[in-house]
This record gives structure tokens, C-alpha cells and sequence, in this order.
């Protein structure tokens, strides 16, 4: 591992290697590659209020250790998960203590500040962080140039926007979440299973009596999650598809709430709470690419793959791709013609373990059968998935990192 004491660098004009997007995956293969080769990372800026997406399992103390930054975690004061509980396939409540999780409790995270904190590592080690940030364009130069992208960066600082910034660089990561923006520009297809969306507030709960618990259960129109968060807010989530009848109706906070009520585990919640902020809406359905990767670029994180919240393994991933596709990028840099190819392959094997876990889960539940959220998601297993996948991860921590766990118990 390099020094991470380096001030951060001016951005050069020429790179081995463009980082686009300042999430937890950018953040994780910009820190894993200072000090290695020429890197430089963009981002947009992030977005007011609180982000969705707080769960992390305890399995990625691992992976926060081995980027380092294990310390500056636990320094953040995130709230441990120590138990949670569920409703899924009966009317029998599930409770599963951290206790016996040989990796302890995970945590419900303060989203913001644990995005910031892997950035700012990566910033630490000398990484110039270009945020924010967007990139415009990729151009791929003609075969044979050693630098094999031009990039256009439109700059904004306060509220002036500068002339965009030209630079060349040899390999471009996809850091860019769902929007995979250079997958598609490098010619990679986007493709997306089902409508599923995720309805969320965040609210004041009259009580922090089940602090520390993530509740857990299905209805006939979908499922919902709630946890209590370090900042004493609540999230609200109710995932559900987008065309179905309910989730037309749902407008506002008190909507949510109000459905809430007739929950028994987020209900008993939620209930009284005081509404902190408007109702959002986000995409929650797996999305994949045809291929994760090209001879000068490789999608990581959300980018190359994102999965159901029901997975609750999303930043685990991009964690894990984070730092994985670090090796595969050095390994590409010295000569190495298969390791960006063969990152693809890889990504696949993830996403056929995550799909075996995936149709389980929601088989578990038949209470619904009939139940169009619910039929839609008990067929049988699309063919084909994970047989053209053959290659190993890149190395045995992916393999010791990587999971497929799935949310309820
Ligand atoms: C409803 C919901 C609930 C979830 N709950 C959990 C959970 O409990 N636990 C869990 O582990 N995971 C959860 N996830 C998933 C988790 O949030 C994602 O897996 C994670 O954020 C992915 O990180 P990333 O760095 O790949 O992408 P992101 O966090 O999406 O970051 C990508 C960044 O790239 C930027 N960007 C995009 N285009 C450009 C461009 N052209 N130029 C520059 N920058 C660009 C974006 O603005 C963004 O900042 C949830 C997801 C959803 C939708």
C-alpha cells in the first residue's frame, strides 16, 4: 500500500487511468491505485438531503480494512445493526441477533458521510478528485495510440461554469452507478429486470425503542424496510413495482406513513412519527451490461451491476469491485491483454450467485402468490444465466469478499 500522507494533486492532462464517479466504487479504485500509476477521478457533485442506500453488512469490515480505511469508518460513529427482524413468507415474526453472525453486526450507515470518507481517502493518498464534475464525452482514439480516450469534464466551482477540460487517458473506469455512462458510450448494452421501485421518506420516529433492528416484511404489493439511522432519523422504504395500482396512488410522506400503518413490524415503527423530509422515488430493479468491460475500460460498482435492495449488498459490491478492479487496471497497465476482458466474466459469476439467492428469497413468500408484484417475480430462472461464465475472481479476497446474502432471515 502507498503512503497516504500525499496532498492532493493538480489534475494532469495525460493519465493511465480516468475514475468517473465519486461513489463508494470510484472512491474504492482511485484510493487502491495511488501511488500506482497516473489517476485521476471526476464526480458529480453530491446531491442535498439524505441518500438511500444505508445497510452495510458486517462482512465488509474485511474490505474496509484491506482499502485502509477501517479506521476512519469506525471513527464516523455509524449505527451497528444488531438485530433484525422479519416477516417474509408467514405471519410469524423472525428474529436474528448479530450474535450469532460470525462477522458481528453491520451498520446503518450516515450514507453521506461514509461516501465522503472513502473519497476523501482516495484524495489523501494524492489522487486528484475532480468534484464536481461531469463527464461530457469519450472519444476512443484510432488503434495503436497509447493513450486511448479523449475525455471532455465540464468543471463547475460555485456558480461558475468553466471551459470543459481536455484530457487523454489509456483506461477509463465506470464509476458511475446506474447511469453506467461509459459502458454505454463504449458500446456495452444496458439491460434492466422488472419495474421494481422504491418508495422512501425519512422520518422522526416517536421512539428509538428498536434502534439498532432492521425491520423487514412483504405485503401484497411488495415489501417494506425501516432502520433507524445515526443522525436519529428513520428510513421508510416500500419496494414495490412501478405500474402497480398502489404505487400510482402514493404522493407524499403521510401516504407512505398512512400505508405503513397497516404493517406490523414498520408500522409499529413509524407510527406517530414526524415527517423530516418530501417522499422520493428511486429505481431499485437489477440492471446488468452485456459486458462489464473492454480492452481499455471496466465497469465497476452499480455500474456493472446492480442489484434488488433485497440483496443488501450493493455497497459490499462496489467495495469489492472497487478494490478488485484496481489489480485487473495494473495488471492491464503491465502488459497483461486478459485481465480487462476477463473482468466481465468475473462480474458475471456475481451476478449468477446473486440471482440463485434472489429467486429463493422471494419464492419464500407465497402468501401473495396470486398477487401480480408477487407472480411476476416466482418464475422459473432465466436461461442461460451464469453458463458462459468461467473465469475465477481475480484473486482470493474477491473470493473471500463476495456474497450474495439477501435480506430477510
Ligand atoms: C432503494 C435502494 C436501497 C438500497 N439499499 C442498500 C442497502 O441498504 N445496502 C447496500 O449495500 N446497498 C443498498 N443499495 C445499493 C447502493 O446504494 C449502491 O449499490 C451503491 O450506491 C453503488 O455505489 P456506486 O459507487 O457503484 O454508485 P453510486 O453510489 O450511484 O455513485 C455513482 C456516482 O457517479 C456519479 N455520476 C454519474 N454520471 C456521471 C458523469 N457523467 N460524470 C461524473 N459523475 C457521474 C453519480 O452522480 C454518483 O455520484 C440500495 C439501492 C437502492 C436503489
Amino acid at each position: 500500500m502507498p503512503s497516504h500522507a500525499m496532498a492532493a494533486a493538480p489534475l494532469p492532462n495525460e493519465l493511465d487511468v480516468l475514475v468517473v464517479g465519486a461513489g463508494p466504487a470510484g472512491a474504492a479504485v482511485a484510493a487502491q491505485l495511488a501511488g500506482h500509476c497516473r489517476v485521476a477521478l471526476v464526480g458529480r457533485a453530491v446531491q442535498a438531503g439524505r441518500a438511500i442506500g444505508e445497510t452495510l453488512p458486517a462482512a465488509a469490515r474485511v474490505i474496509l480494512s484491506d482499502l485502509g480505511v477501517w479506521d476512519a469508518f469506525a471513527a464516523q460513529g455509524h449505527r451497528p445493526a444488531w438485530s433484525r427482524r422479519s416477516l417474509w413468507g408467514s405471519s410469524e415474526i423472525i428474529f436474528q441477533d448479530a450474535l450469532f453472525d460470525p462477522h458481528g453486526a453491520g451498520w446503518h450507515l450516515d450514507r453521506k458521510r461514509f461516501d465522503a470518507m472513502l473519497l476523501e481517502a482516495a484524495r489523501s493518498r494524492g489522487v486528484p478528485c475532480l468534484v464536481p464534475a461531469t463527464l461530457r464525452s469519450l472519444q476512443r482514439q484510432p488503434p495503436g495510440a497509447p493513450m486511448r480516450w479523449r475525455c471532455l469534464i465540464d468543471r463547475v466551482q460555485g456558480d461558475t461554469a468553466h471551459d470543459p477540460l481536455e484530457l487523454s487517458c489509456r483506461i477509463v473506469v465506470d464509476a458511475t452507478g446506474r447511469a453506467a455512462r461509459v459502458a454505454r458510450q463504449a458500446g456495452a448494452q444496458v439491460h434492466r429486470d422488472g419495474r421494481l421501485a422504491c418508495f422512501h421518506a425519512w422520518v422522526e420516529p416517536p421512539s428509538h425503542e428498536h434502534a439498532g433492528t432492521t425491520m423487514i416484511e412483504s405485503d401484497a404489493e411488495g415489501w417494506w424496510y425501516s432502520a433507524d439511522l445515526p443522525d436519529g432519523s428513520c428510513v421508510i422504504a416500500w419496494q414495490t413495482d412501478i405500474d402497480l395500482p398502489e404505487a400510482r396512488r402514493l404522493r407524499s410522506t403521510a401516504d407512505l406513513l398512512e400505508m405503513a400503518h397497516h404493517t406490523a413490524l414498520v408500522g409499529a415503527r413509524s407510527r406517530g412519527s414526524r415527517v423530516l423530509e418530501p417522499l422520493r422515488v428511486a429505481a431499485a430493479r437489477e440492471q446488468w451490461l452485456d459486458a462489464a468491460s473492454g480492452p481499455d475500460w471496466l465497469a465497476v460498482g452499480d455500474a456493472g451491476l446492480s442489484f434488488d435492495p433485497l440483496a443488501s449488498q450493493g455497497l459490499l459490491n462496489s467495495l469489492v469491485t472497487g478494490s478488485e478492479a484496481a489489480t485487473a487496471v495494473r495488471r492491464s497497465l503491465a502488459g497483461d491483454t486478459d485481465a480487462l476482458p476477463s473482468w466481465s466474466a468475473w462480474i458475471g459469476t456475481i451476478r449468477a450467485a446473486y440471482r440463485t439467492h434472489h429467486q429463493h428469497y422471494y419464492a419464500l413468500e407465497q402468501r401473495w402468490a396470486a398477487e401480480p408484484f408477487w407472480t411476476r417475480r416466482q418464475q422459473v430462472p432465466e436461461a442461460g444465466i451464469g453458463a458462459d461464465v468461467t473465469a475465477a475472481p481475480t484473486s482470493p479476497s474477491a473470493r473471500s469478499h463476495s456474497s450474495a446474502g439477501t435480506r430477510p432471515a
